[in-house]
């Protein structure tokens, strides 16, 4: 199936999502988790966020894939609004801008993939993974030991310069008005020669001649003015973007050096894959209740401050601080730029925070596009089971490292 189809049902089921809908079928079973979180949060905080991702004519509609066999993962990014309005007993506290972003959605296939039978643990219905994305179809149990492609492993948005769609619409409206007036103007001059001097063939050429001239020039200096005014609404919106993205411009120049890096321990290192892997992580972190027992963070700081936390969204870039190699582990220290929704004291607000970050990861492993933390198989019985808040296998008792499969998280600021 194509992924800009996967992709675009995501977005309506996702916005659907919000507003009391099931989780989007196509969400990976750690996605669907970290929606469940989320949703889980803002009914604790009585907030209900309204996700609108409103579609631009004529935008960038593009995707590149990475293969890694059996997986292809296809990274497809849509120019849109995506906005974001938060309620609170149906009083509006916030309202997001109306500017315009890309949304990058990562859509991970698997070649050959034939859907997975999966019996519930609870009643012992069994049908194809999908159809569990949201719990058991016929006693709602949820779990999450499943896996099943083609399905969406990450989202997130980066803000975009100008609001190319808002020039367009204006432009539109200068011409229809230029045409407007040369009608009213045609008219007007056709109607004044024909009663007032009598000539009704003198009143249509002249109504026509003084038509096209008003249209013409009324539209070529309605055009000029309105550059103008585009020109330096533009010039100082970008302006203040720009300061305000300026710590991001910077951190994205450390994009070559991470890659370079990367790549001295794992060659087939995907940035765009990794950069929806810190965002979900940083997520997962934030929106669970409860850090102390967390497979992907092993800080020892619990993080109560974020419990506050009611929405994260990535701003667009993270700063690669370095990394060292203790042992066979890699360590890796970053800044991730995101902004927050904070609910305190009654009151919703927005900050900008930068999350120093250190991840580590074993470096024999190798990079299993298709890894899940809920859906881990034991190497010594075979089981499949949910690594999130254990650290061994329930059935047979052997102990589990994440480090072994994935980057674990053990210091977040
Ligand atoms: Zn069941
Ligand atoms: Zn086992």
């Amino acid at each position: 199936m194509d992924s800009k189809v996967i992709r675009d049902e995501f977005f309506d089921q996702y916005v659907e999502f919000y507003n009391g809908g099931p989780v989007p079928e196509y969400a990976s079973n750690d996605f669907s988790y970290y929606l469940e979180c989320h949703r889980k949060r803002l009914d604790q905080k009585g907030i209900r966020a309204v996700k609108k991702i409103e579609k631009i004519e004529d935008n960038i509609d593009n995707t590149f894939n990475k293969e890694k066999q059996p997986y292809i993962l296809d990274m497809t990014y849509k120019e849109c609004n995506f906005e974001t309005d938060y309620y609170k007993d149906d009083v509006m506290l916030a309202k997001s801008d109306n500017d315009t972003e890309t949304l990058y959605c990562n859509i991970l296939h698997k070649q050959d993939y034939q859907e997975e039978t999966i019996s519930c643990p609870n009643c012992g219905h069994s049908a194809g993974a999908r159809s569990f994305v949201n719990g058991c179809p016929m006693c709602g149990t949820t779990f999450k030991t499943f896996k099943f492609f083609p399905c969406v492993t990450s989202f997130y948005t980066l803000p975009k310069f100008v609001e190319r769609s808002s020039i367009d619409k204006g432009l539109k409206g200068v011409v229809k008005f230029g045409i407007i007036a040369g009608i009213a103007v045609a008219i007007g001059v056709g109607l004044y020669n024909g009663i007032a001097n009598q000539s009704w063939g003198a009143g249509i050429f002249f109504g026509i001649i003084a038509g096209l001239l008003t249209g013409w020039l009324g539209t070529i200096f309605l055009y000029l003015g309105y550059s103008l005014f585009v020109g330096v609404t533009a010039f100082s919106k970008m302006f203040a973007q720009a300061a305000d993205t300026s710590d991001i411009q910077a951190a994205r120049f450390t994009k070559r050096k991470f890659e370079n890096d990367m790549r001295m321990y794992f060659p087939d290192f995907s940035y765009e894959y990794f950069e929806g892997k810190i965002v979900s992580l940083l997520r997962s972190i934030i929106f669970s209740d409860d850090r102390s027992n967390l497979s992907i963070y092993k800080g020892k700081d619990q993080l109560g401050y974020l419990n506050d936390v009611v929405d994260v969204e990535y701003r667009g870039g993270f700063k690669y601080e370095g990394c060292t190699v203790v042992g066979d582990i890699l360590h890796v220290r970053l800044i991730n730029y995101v902004s927050c929704e904070v609910w305190c004291d009654g009151k919703l607000s927005k900050h900008q925070r930068n999350f120093k970050m250190e991840l580590i990861r074993r470096l024999k492993t190798n990079d299993d596009l298709g890894f899940s933390i809920h859906a881990v198989n034991c190497s010594t019985c075979g089981a499949t089971f949910d690594a999130m808040h254990v650290d061994k296998c329930p059935h047979c008792g052997n102990p589990y490292e994440l480090i072994n499969d994935d980057w674990v998280v053990i210091f977040v600021q």
